[in-house]
């Protein structure tokens, strides 16, 4: 059976959730979370998850927050707040009035850990990062206690009020839970709950001077909203207990934590921390550069939302790691141009095409079809005169056999006009082929003739005083390995980039009515590919392309089953 119409089961999620909601968990309410740390843009891994939780909350008649979780204001940035949020509108995701942050819960947070504090589950700790990782013990070794660790109840209190008074440098305090050193699992020898940062954050301003963990943060957030079900990434799976023992400890409302399998993809990276890297390291020209996998790279690109949707819909779920062949990507991306772009002519490599008998000063105007898959898109005007430009591909002094493009003596038909035949041709002092000469069927407008002569090849062209001068982006894979992290010992994978991600073709020239397009709308160039306007257009007051997929699907063939 071929892939694409397998019935589809309920994942490993879907079907828990059916489950607990049948039997009455949560009086069968469902509500779920997308909690992104506003400390980066958002990528395709982050849509994968944004498709889960907000696919779930309509799916089971529930809710899904969106909650940015500014718990760390030295790396966070308003700027990336905002595009998150346009991010997940754009991929068509509504939280009405759920947008919640973090760092609304800072009161409700620092209260429970003075009932941490107070219930003799959390005490202050002067160790440094340094000398608490030495203590911390290994995988096999266990941690040992820290010399704070049974301090009074009272000198904790007042020393953590301290800290959150300003009174002690960075790094020179922190708050700890004091749960077990000797657990085989790390994330339970005592964690941190608070760190000391003297920095202003964006919602709370200088209110704090300190500020909680993750862990501490994330789950007790959860709790406040009333999430039924946290759903978050693998890594999180040896948190759960903490999560749990925060819950069950404060003896506050419990989300169940749930992990899945994060996305990865063959020919990126796909973490925040390295995608920085790549735009501060000038790499590339910023966060939505084409070539990164950011939700805004890859609108700059023209992906669509639905074709990003579709994606994360046939990736699924996984409970282990694994990584996607962004074959996959491409391929779910054409499929979805191919019934919703718009066809257009243009030439890459532009050639020259003179009509020997078409009249001189004579011009027409030719229908063309909008979209072959789509009745509804209708048909456009595309101007025509004996004045042409091909692609300079298309045309051969000597062909080999089976060249069914233009070649002396051969016939073939310009799409939606006439059928030419080529009669001669002009070559410069270098031996370039600068022009070709042809005749012109008059009856064979629409690309058809009355004798029924059939040609095999059909090339696209453009009408030369009207062509649009069109500089074209063409992107290959950022990197030139599918596994680009994979590295050998000291080596990093910033050595693995594709030296050749991006070529800039300058002379391509485009039919007239692509200067009506909208920016980031993609259409297709037929025979090319697909294409969408990039936004330079209007500071280079030029029309800029951004190829956004060959036409080519090599995953079909390959995956068909
Ligand atoms: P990164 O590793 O890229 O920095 P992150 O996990 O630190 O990502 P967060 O802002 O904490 O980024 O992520 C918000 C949500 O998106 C989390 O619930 C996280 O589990 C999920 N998420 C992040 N990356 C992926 C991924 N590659 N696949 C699926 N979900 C992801
Ligand atoms: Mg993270």
């Amino acid at each position: 059976m071929n892939q694409e119409n397998k019935e589809k089961s309920l994942d490993f999620i879907r079907a828990r959730v059916k489950e607990e909601q049948e039997a009455g968990k949560n009086e069968g309410k469902v509500h779920t979370r997308f909690p992104p740390e506003p400390n980066g843009y958002l990528h395709l891994g982050h849509a994968k998850s944004i498709c889960l939780n907000f696919g779930i909350a309509s799916e089971f008649g529930g809710l899904c927050n969106l909650r940015l979780d500014d718990t760390n204001p030295v790396a966070e940035k308003i700027e990336y707040a905002e595009a998150i949020k346009e991010d997940v509108k754009w991929l068509g995701f509504n939280w009405d009035d759920r947008l919640c942050h973090a760092s609304d819960y800072f009161d409700q947070l620092f209260d429970w850990a003075i009932q941490l504090i107070k219930s003799g589950k959390a005490y202050v700790c002067d160790l440094d990062f340094g000398e608490m990782k030495k203590l911390r013990g290994t995988l096999v070794t266990p941690g040992q206690p820290s010399p704070f660790r049974d301090r009074s109840v009272e000198e904790n209190i007042n020393l953590f009020l301290k800290m959150q008074n300003g009174e002690f440098p960075d790094g020179t305090k922190t708050l700890r839970a004091k749960i077990d050193m000797t657990s085989p699992n790390m994330n339970m020898r005592d964690p941190v709950i608070y760190r000391i940062i003297h920095k202003e954050h964006p919602k709370t301003a200088d209110k704090w001077k300190i500020y909680p963990s993750y862990d501490y943060a994330h789950g007790q957030s959860d709790s406040i909203e009333g999430i039924t079900h946290s759903l978050c990434t693998l890594e999180f799976e040896q948190h759960r207990p903490l999560y749990d023992w925060f819950c069950e400890n404060l003896k506050i409302h419990h989300p169940q934590q749930i992990e899945f399998a994060r996305l990865n993809l063959t020919y990126v990276v796909m973490s925040k921390r390295k995608m920085l890297r790549l735009v501060e390291e000038g790499y590339v020209e910023g966060w939505n550069d084409p070539r990164m996998p950011t939700i805004q790279g890859m609108r700059r690109r023209g992906f669509t939302p639905q074709a990003i949707l579709e994606f994360c819909d046939r990736v699924g779920l996984a409970k282990r790691e694994n990584t996607i062949e962004v074959e996959l990507l491409e391929h779910c991306l054409r499929q979805d141009l191919n019934k919703r772009a718009q066809r257009r002519l243009g030439v890459m490599n532009p050639l020259k095409l003179t009509i020997e008998n078409y009249p001189e000063n004579k011009r027409e105007e030719i229908d063309a079809v909008n979209n072959p898959e789509d009745e509804s898109a209708g048909t456009r005007k595309v101007p025509f005169s004996g004045k042409l430009f091909i692609d300079s591909s298309d045309f051969m002094e000597a062909p080999p056999k089976k060249y069914f493009r233009l070649a002396p003596g051969k016939e073939v038909r310009l799409k939606y006009a006439y059928y030419v035949r080529c009669k001669d041709f002009i070559k410069n002092d270098k031996g370039n082929i600068i022009e070709v000469i042809c005749t012109y069927d008059p009856e064979s407008k629409g690309g058809n003739t009355e004798d029924g002569r059939k040609v095999k090849g059909t090339i696209q062209w453009v009408e030369s005083e009207t062509a649009i001068p069109t500089k074209v982006r063409l992107y290959d894979r950022l990197f030139s390995l599918p596994y680009p992290e994979d590295t050998e010992e000291g080596k990093d994978f910033i050595e693995n980039i594709n030296p050749n991600s991006l070529q800039v073709l300058d002379t391509c020239l485009t039919e007239s009515n692509l200067n009506k397009i909208e920016t980031e709308i993609p259409f297709q160039l037929e025979r090319i590919g697909y294409f969408c306007k990039d936004r330079d257009s209007l500071l280079q007051d030029k029309l800029i392309l951004n190829r956004t997929v060959a036409l080519r699907d090599s995953w079909v063939k390959v995956n068909k089953s």
